[in-house]
């Protein structure tokens, strides 16, 4: 009976067998396809830097949200388009923390923060920073993303086209320009590519409540993606 039992139980086991066998080998193939099929050799590792984060909330929206954790899930959405388009990306931090290594004082563990994102973006190869930060302002009509450029020379360029790209996609109507950082630690010492997106104005309502959403979040995601796609495959052509 026990062989019996045992015997009756192995067309199942080897079902199950074979069913884990197929489940890995298409999973793997599935992987090879997509890595094959990538659009284009991908020579920028993007660097995504959700601003703030632990000790430094940065501003509080008009709703009671944190910028850190709004510039945090669109930074994780980012590197998901960006990877999903070949890129491979370096994330600054990937939960509510705060990078910094030394420092006794919240003051200056800011500063070690800062100079932690410094480190990070200067120590990767072929870098190209994207920073996500929010907006605000007191008065709470003003709405739309501005960009503001590092001081690589490309900077400027790859800020021009992502402002124009919001004001026609997500911002329509709105005509604010690209700016270099003034005064932005991380931006102006940074070596490589870089630019600062101020993704809206948490201090409107309106706005506010679309940069809280999921379906605003993917389609600012998509924005920043495909220009800094368009960007960086006309740069390497020369
Ligand atoms: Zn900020």
């Amino acid at each position: 009976m026990k062989r019996y039992h045992w015997v009756g139980f192995l067309p199942f086991y080897l079902l199950t067998v074979i069913m884990f066998i197929g489940i890995a080998m298409w999973g793997s193939t599935a992987t090879t396809t997509i890595a094959q099929n990538r659009p284009v050799e991908r020579e920028n590792i993007i660097v995504i830097d959700a601003g703030h984060g632990g000790i430094d909330g940065g501003a509080t929206s008009c709703g009671g949200v944190l910028e850190s954790k709004l510039n945090l899930d669109i930074a994780l959405r980012l590197e998901a388009v960006m990877q999903l388009l070949g890129f491979d990306t370096v994330m600054i931090r990937t939960t509510d923390t705060s990078i910094y290594t030394e420092g006794n004082t919240i003051a200056s563990q800011k500063v070690s923060d800062l100079k932690e994102r410094v480190r990070i973006v200067n120590e990767t190869p072929n870098a190209l920073l994207i920073s996500i930060h929010q907006n605000t302002f007191p008065d709470g009509r003003y709405s739309g993303a501005q960009v503001f450029y590092g001081g690589a020379e490309e900077s400027r360029g790859l800020a021009q086209l992502l402002q124009t790209n919001f004001n026609q996609t997500l911002c329509k109507g709105s005509n604010r320009k690209s700016k270099k950082a003034d005064g932005v630690y991380l931006m102006q010492n940074i070596d490589c590519t870089g630019v600062l997106l101020e993704c809206g104005f948490i201090s409107n309502p309106e706005e506010e409540a679309k940069l809280r959403s999921e379906e605003y979040q993917i389609k600012l995601c998509c924005v920043i993606a495909s220009t800094v796609s368009t960007f960086t495959q006309s740069q390497n052509r020369g």
